[in-house]
């Protein structure tokens, strides 16, 4: 079972490019492989490098706006494995719609959500079709969706060749798909808060651009330095109100058993799975507020706390220390019992063990 990102490309890729006519060429492109069971008997060197051939796009520069400058932005969803066979995306229409908010936060042309959608499903179906999929490991049949494996959907901008500053009138929107695991290593869910700045008031934390990554990177990557597994985010401008982790979402549970989780204003990324769990906690009538939460709050007053997004989940935090103090919420690591109804209610959606009464499961 694949553990996080391992980067292991799918061979069917997709690209598309914006025309001066305002449509989208678009073109699947079946890229080096063997069967999977030949490819899981080649030595490591060998399939490295076919690996390597699957990640490697020869017609596009490499000096452009997206790699000089960040000038990009990018979605990540799941396909998740049926008990039918089948493979299942969770809410591509909210990826759709967030990735057309970024590329007109970036002023790039827009590339329409119906496009985005259908991308989606062909790459992911024709994947399928050759064999290539996540292991139909019984997930749910699990109580325990923890390392429940999927298909990661990567799509993003890629910017014209260019130099100098400047805006991307006809960027190419690329999608890859690779098999994914569990995103947190197992046994540490401690968080940390930043000293850092993820996103400022008028800036771009609202969407979900490659800039915006550099400071998550950097802080998640000083907190596992320091024996934590994520970083939490303060406000840029009181550096006091709790925003989000590095790639996720979070949410604490109080004394009086309110589930909270801050309000998105433009410094935050409005999370799809934020969106479901605010949903599932609404059928489980838990009493939910959206609103500012200060850190010395949660540290006072949570009792819980848990973190959300496409790679997380629904995933519990064992403690966050803040200026040399920790709140513990689950002294063995455990999930608490909110945190852990969720999870399974949002899982058990996901692989088709719960019914969809959402509607938010698309057959690829
Ligand atoms: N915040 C940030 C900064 C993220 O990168 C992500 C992951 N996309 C999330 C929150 C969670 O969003 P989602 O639930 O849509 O994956």
């Amino acid at each position: 079972m694949p553990q996080g990102f391992t980067l292991s490309v799918y061979p069917w890729v997709y690209l598309a490019k914006y025309q001066e006519d305002g449509s989208w060429a678009e073109d699947f492109q079946e890229k080096p492989h063997k069967t999977p069971r030949e490819e899981e008997a080649m030595a490591p060197a060998e399939l490295d490098a076919l690996l390597a051939q699957r990640n490697s796009f020869p017609e596009l520069p490499v000096v452009n706006y997206t790699t000089q400058y960040g000038l990009g932005c990018f979605e990540g969803l799941k396909a998740f494995p049926q008990a039918d066979g089948s493979l299942k995306l969770f809410r591509p229409d909210q990826n759709a719609r967030r990735f057309a908010r970024s590329m007109e936060g970036l002023k790039m042309p827009v590339y329409p959500d119906e496009t985005f959608v259908s991308a989606v499903r062909t790459t992911v179906a024709k994947n399928l079709k050759l064999g290539f999929s996540p292991t139909f490991d019984r997930a749910w049949e699990r109580d325990d969706f923890e390392s429940g494996d999927s298909v990661y959907i990567r799509p993003f901008t890629y910017a014209e060749p260019a130099i100098g500053l400047g805006l991307s009138h006809s960027p190419w929107v690329i999608m890859v798909t690779t098999p994914v695991g569990s995103y947190f290593r197992p046994g540490n869910s401690k968080a940390v808060t930043a000293d850092t700045v993820r996103a400022t008031p008028g800036g771009t934390g609202w969407i979900k651009c490659d800039a915006n990554y550099v400071m998550a990177i950097l802080a998640k990557k000083r907190a596992e330095a320091e024996g934590f597994m994520e970083a939490v985010f303060l406000d840029s401008t009181h550096r006091k109100y709790v925003e989000e982790g590095s790639s996720c979402n979070i949410f604490f549970v109080l004394s009086n058993g309110h589930l909270v989780t801050p309000d998105l204003g433009d410094t935050i990324l409005p999370g799809v799975t934020r969106d479901s769990v605010l949903t599932l906690a609404a059928d489980l009538k838990i009493a939910t507020e959206v609103r500012r939460i200060s850190i010395e709050e949660v540290m006072a007053d949570a009792r819980e706390a848990f973190v959300t997004g496409t790679a997380a989940g629904v995933t519990s935090l064992e403690s966050l220390t803040h200026m040399g103090k920790t709140a513990v919420f689950s002294p063995d690591g455990s999930s608490g019992e909110v945190g852990r109804a969720l999870q399974k209610n949002l899982k058990g959606i996901q692989y088709g063990s719960l019914p969809d009464r959402h509607g938010w499961m698309v057959a690829v």
